[in-house]
């Protein structure tokens, strides 16, 4: 047997289960090797129940006591209760369509059960929870299925791939890199990222693969776009920014002072800046970008700010012309629907470097916009443009250094980091004076109270979003009304003695522009909004967020929403409805109440999607990244970037035999993603 042997070689796969793992992309044994669990459960700590945590999800040994019938709760859906113990503490389990599992639970026998605990006054209570047997122990591989396959047959056949031909992995990265890099062999590595013998080893492993693939990647986009970095640039002279940092009202981060020293350090060498910002929600992105413009027209430039919508391009205009206006700095807005007129006066303005620094939507990208000298672009949220566009502006100036700014962590930026070629700089780090957002999940029958809550804060002068899903009249199933509908009658009845405004995608944007103003200016104290506020928008008065049907939402998304209060000096809340729930939409919502942290969010999102869903790369054109969490490894990116120059610089087309297999597997990589 070796790594090109067909899985029938394998005991256990027969021919029917050799087609279930052709559905996974998996025809030989050494496909299957690379194909890695997306987590595991850690049964190294398996608890007793007074211990269980409902912190994060646990491993808990009880013996079954008694089991109720299985009874359909309504069509589609079955519900069973299992009682436990362990002898001190009593545990209530509930599953849902879940009969075969129940049924073969035997009482009086003890299993693991594996799962979100909540804590009872007399133990505790789990919902669905995986069911182990008693003798299994350290981490049990969760796999990528499809139906009929399941991780423990997975992982019995991996074992056997693993004895077999576990000696047969070929290592792909040359000693040096490895040696200098900390980094285990790929054999070693690959067992470990399927049985991991203790959490070290996981690290090891996970350290290795990922480093491997940014490295893959790094030299794939190396090799077949070329030095992207030959555009000769503007190198701007290092002056002091001091005078307008001390003006913003507030003391910088610590991360906020190192982003935007890289970013000056960038812009002072002849080879054009190409950075990615990344920072969290409210973690003050804009005034980092406002610094390096400042720095820019400090050098005799101009800048240009672009936004994905029309509404957070006037916010930022509105922002920025009062930071600039103390130092004479002339702050101007393009954005689509602006007069035809206007945009001819502004775009004047701009040709005679009369505005120096412009913001806008893509309506700035358009051909006949033109700079006197243009120095510094900057796209804020830069998900929402495509990579084409922002070559474009990049072509309206000489090579001018370009910032891009996203709160997303990864994986899109991950995508722009490999496609464009950016150096990355984490806002890891926020404001000091921030008091966390307190975060409800509620049922709908509190909905009225919520409004309650948002009058109160009316009367003391504070604001609050309502956000609700834009629905349908037509789409049967949901009471909720259009948001239109939906902030007429609360206009009238609930928050009758308050100004309540409307914002929805269908407006005209200058319409949209009016209303988002009138809210930042708090002559409206309500804004009943669709998801337009999602991004960027900053009023830090508002201090409510109302979400209706949580449940339509994506984690991400309602962390970017709640990200819009909690930016000024007062306690902010979020209060989440949600009705009609599943398990797993209840486990959805309550990470958002239980974190604040973006990160987190995110890899919570990744963990109860699934790596699948959540890297959509096959449509980017990007090969799909096997490794689940990378998200976190933005240091491991910088790592593997460094080597993959290191190699380059010392065989430049890759053909030392010390880096073929690193070759080939590029090679392979690259007609997979047929860039
Ligand atoms: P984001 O990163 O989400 O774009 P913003 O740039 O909109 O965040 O900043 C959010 C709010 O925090 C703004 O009201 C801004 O004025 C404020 N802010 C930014 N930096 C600081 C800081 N260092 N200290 C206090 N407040 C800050
Ligand atoms: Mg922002």
């Amino acid at each position: 047997m070796n790594l090109g042997s067909p899985l029938t070689a394998l005991k256990g796969v027969g021919e029917k289960r050799e087609k279930l793992y052709q559905k996974l992309g998996i025809t030989n044994i050494g496909e299957l090797l690379e194909h890695y669990p997306r987590g595991y459960l850690d049964l190294t700590g398996t608890l007793a129940i007074k211990d269980a945590s409902d912190e994060h999800p646990c491993a808990v040994k009880a013996v079954v006591t008694q089991k109720s019938p299985t009874r359909p709760i309504r069509k589609g859906l079955t519900v069973s209760k299992v009682r436990a113990t362990d002898m001190e503490r009593d545990l209530l389990i509930t599953f849902f369509n879940a009969k075969y599992t129940v049924d073969a639970l035997e009482i009086g026998k003890e299993y693991i059960f594996y799962g979100d605990f909540t804590r009872r006054m007399t133990g505790g209570e789990m919902s669905s929870p995986i069911v182990i047997a008693p003798g299994e122990s350290g981490f049990l591989p969760q796999y990528p299925l499809t139906e009929g396959l399941s991780s423990k047959m997975v992982s019995a056949q991996m074992k056997t791939a693993l004895e077999e031909c576990g000696h047969l992995v070929k290592e792909t990265i040359n000693d040096a890199v490895l040696k200098k890099y900390g980094l285990c062999s790929k054999a070693e590595a690959i067992r470990s990222i399927h049985f991991p013998a203790c959490s070290e080893d996981l690290e090891m492993a996970k350290k290795r693969l990922i480093f491997e693939e940014f490295l893959a990647f790094t030299l794939g986009m190396n090799l077949t776009k070329g030095k992207t970095r030959t555009a000769e640039g503007n190198a701007f002279s290092p002056v002091s920014i001091e005078d307008f940092t001390s003006s913003l009202g507030f003391e910088l981060t610590g991360a906020q002072k190192r982003v935007i020293a890289e970013c000056e350090k960038d812009m002072c060498s002849p080879v054009p800046m190409s950075r990615l910002i990344q920072g969290d929600v409210g973690s003050g992105k804009t005034a980092v970008a406002a610094s390096c413009m400042y720095f820019a027209a400090k050098n005799g430039f101009q800048s240009a700010m672009m936004a994905p919508t029309e509404v957070l391009a006037s916010q930022h205009k509105a922002t920025l012309e009062r930071m600039f206006a103390p130092f004479g700095i002339k702050v101007g807005l393009l954005t689509g629907s602006m007069k035809a007129s206007e945009k001819a006066e502004v775009k004047a303005a701009i040709k005679s470097g009369e505005i120096t620094i412009v913001t806008g939507t893509h309506a700035l990208i358009q051909e006949d916009v033109e700079f006197d000298n243009l120095g510094l672009i900057i796209t804020d949220e830069q998900h929402r443009f495509g990579v084409r566009q922002r070559s474009a502006l990049g072509r309206k100036g000489k090579a001018p250094h370009t910032v891009v700014m996203s709160a997303t962590p990864i994986p899109r930026t991950l995508a722009f980091v490999l496609y464009g070629d950016l150096d990355v700089s984490v806002l890891d780090e926020m404001p000091k004076n921030r008091i966390p957002v307190k975060t409800y999940l509620v049922g709908p029958e509190l909905s009225q109270r919520a409004l309650g809550f948002v009058r109160n804060f009316a009367k003391e002068g504070k604001q609050s979003y309502i956000v609700c899903p834009l629905v349908e009249r037509n789409e049967d199933s949901l009471p909720l009304e259009a948001a239109a509908d939906f902030a007429e009658q609360i206009a009238g009845q609930e928050l009758v003695d308050c100004n309540v405004g409307l914002l929805h995608g269908r407006m005209k944007p200058a319409e949209k522009e009016r209303v988002m103003q009138a809210f930042a200016e708090n002559r409206l104290q309500v804004l009943v909004s669709t998801t337009v506020i999602e991004v960027g928008v900053d009023v830090p008065n508002a201090v409510c967020m109302v979400i209706e049907n949580a449940e339509r939402f994506g984690l991400s998304q309602l962390h970017q929403l709640r990200g819009r209060v909690g930016r000024g000096k007062e306690q902010s809340y979020c209060i989440l409805i949600s009705g009609k729930n599943s398990p797993e939409t209840k486990r959805r919502l309550e990470v958002i109440a239980k974190t604040t942290d973006g990160f987190r969010v995110a890899e919570e999102d990744l963990k109860l999607r699934g790596p699948g869903d959540f890297f959509g790369y096959r449509q980017s054109g990007l090969p799909m990244l096997k490794m689940a969490d990378m998200m976190t490894d933005i240091t491991l990116l910088e790592e593997a970037k460094k080597a993959a120059a290191e190699i380059l610089s010392d065989d430049p087309k890759l053909d030392k035999p010390e880096n073929a297999a690193l070759a080939a597997d590029i090679r392979k990589l690259l007609e997979e993603a047929a860039v």
